[in-house]
């Protein structure tokens, strides 16, 4: 079903309480990945545009403690904000009390508030990350209208987003929201077909639910990465000292059967025998690695391959590298996966967030993608067919 969203919405005049995903890297007080906050910009200026009073809630990092609020302050990221806006950003460094109060009640149309890290609430018994009942009562009752642009927390119930929503009347989707809703809800849901997933990264544990929801939903599943070793051993093939799960033979075996041929592994390997970047390589096939070699990436001939099946794909999901693309020498497979993708002009390609996407923005693949999405975890529970509670709490249009 569509969801409401800040297009639909009258914020004229109007307090917008609007909860984005700040969560961004940071090196002290330097931005390392501002892709969070450009991508929340076009739900800011819409706001603004329509004569809205825009008050912005975000979290960063983990609070547990006092001390834990040292550097996680959001004054920096209102800063880049209001660079990024062109337009001055209040920041009040409290999450509750007069001083905010105040700065919300003299706040003009078209103004932009941003209230510090919601998770200092957590310093006094995790009120922000268990949905304290009060915590997301006050918020709300701080404004008129709720917007929730924060895809990359939307799989957390916490009090500043389906909290607030609970207590507000009108609850619409950011524009980025709605973008996360539309590509990896609408490639698990409705897909063009043909529908490839590519599944990498470090271990078979982290995605079982990914691959198994997959493999239900798309045309073929590509394996890459360290979790192709799992499938590899349950098959009775030597896998050297490469990565393996020794507790999820029999699961890997089981997706394998259940996946009847859907579920595709790497047929060579490059193989080295020190985890090291200068480390000397060579090709292998799959049955041909040494009991004192381990792969770290997928070889030419798997590279190939892949490549051919995404030729006639029309929907394409990747999340996880398909190597140790950190390492120079065993980053080709992944090189390999993103031109591919970014040469595949009628087709939607979509990246998981994590690794992947973030290689593929410092790497310039950016716009060559349809959707790099900007969560993590809540992606691949997205790609896992859970619902997430920070998009349950979206108004139906
Ligand atoms: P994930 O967070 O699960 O997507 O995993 C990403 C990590 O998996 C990256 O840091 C890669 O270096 C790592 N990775 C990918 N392929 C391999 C491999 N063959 N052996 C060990 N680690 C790998």
């Amino acid at each position: 079903m569509a969801k409401k969203t800040v297009r639909d919405i009258e914020v004229n005049g109007k307090t917008v309480l609007v909860r984005v995903d700040f969560n961004v890297p940071m090196e002290g007080d330097r931005i390392t990945d501002d892709n969070r906050i450009r991508q929340a910009v076009p739900t800011i200026e819409t706001l603004i545009e329509k004569n809205g009073k825009v008050v912005l809630f975000s979290h960063l990092g983990r609070v547990k403690e006092e001390a834990d609020k040292k550097g996680k302050s959001l004054a920096p990221v209102s800063e880049a904000l209001s660079e990024k806006l062109g337009k001055k950003v209040t920041f009040i460094g409290e999450t509750r009390g007069e001083k905010l109060e105040e700065a919300i009640k003299n706040m003009k149309n078209g103004d932009v508030l941003m209230v510090e890290n919601t998770r200092f609430e957590d310093v006094e018994g995790k009120k922000e990350s268990k949905n304290d009942p009060e915590l997301g009562k006050y918020w709300a009752s701080l404004g008129d209208v709720f917007v929730n642009d924060a895809f990359g927390t939307a799989h957390r119930e916490h009090a500043s987003n389906v909290g607030i929503a609970t207590n507000t009347d009108v609850v619409a989707a950011g524009l980025l929201l709605e973008k996360e809703i539309k590509f990896i809800g609408g490639a698990v849901e409705n897909p063009e077909r043909p529908f490839i997933a590519i599944l990498g990264g470090a271990k078979v544990s982290d995605k079982i639910g990914v691959i198994k929801n997959l493999l239900t939903k798309a045309d073929m599943v590509l394996i890459g990465g360290g979790m192709s070793y799992t499938f590899m051993k349950t098959q009775g093939l030597e896998i050297g000292t490469s990565l393996v799960e020794n507790d999820k033979l029999d699961l890997a075996e089981s997706l394998l059967e259940q996946a009847k041929g859907k579920l595709v592994l790497p047929s060579d390997f490059k193989v080295t025998k020190e985890f090291d970047k200068d480390a000397d390589f060579r090709i292998a096939g799959k049955e041909d690695i040494q009991k004192d070699e381990m792969g770290l990436d997928i070889g030419p001939k798997t590279l190939e391959d892949y490549q051919e099946i995404l030729e006639n794909a029309k929907t394409v999901v990747w999340n996880g590298p398909v190597g140790v693309f950190e390492f120079d020498n065993f980053a080709k497979g992944t090189l390999g996966i993103l031109e591919k993708l970014s040469n595949l002009e009628e087709t939607t390609t979509i990246l998981g967030g994590g690794d992947s996407a973030a290689a593929a923005i410092s790497l310039g693949y950016e716009h060559k993608i349809t959707h790099i999405s900007t969560g993590g975890g809540a992606s691949l529970e997205y790609l896992e067919g859970k619902s997430l509670p920070g998009i349950d709490c979206v108004d139906e249009l």
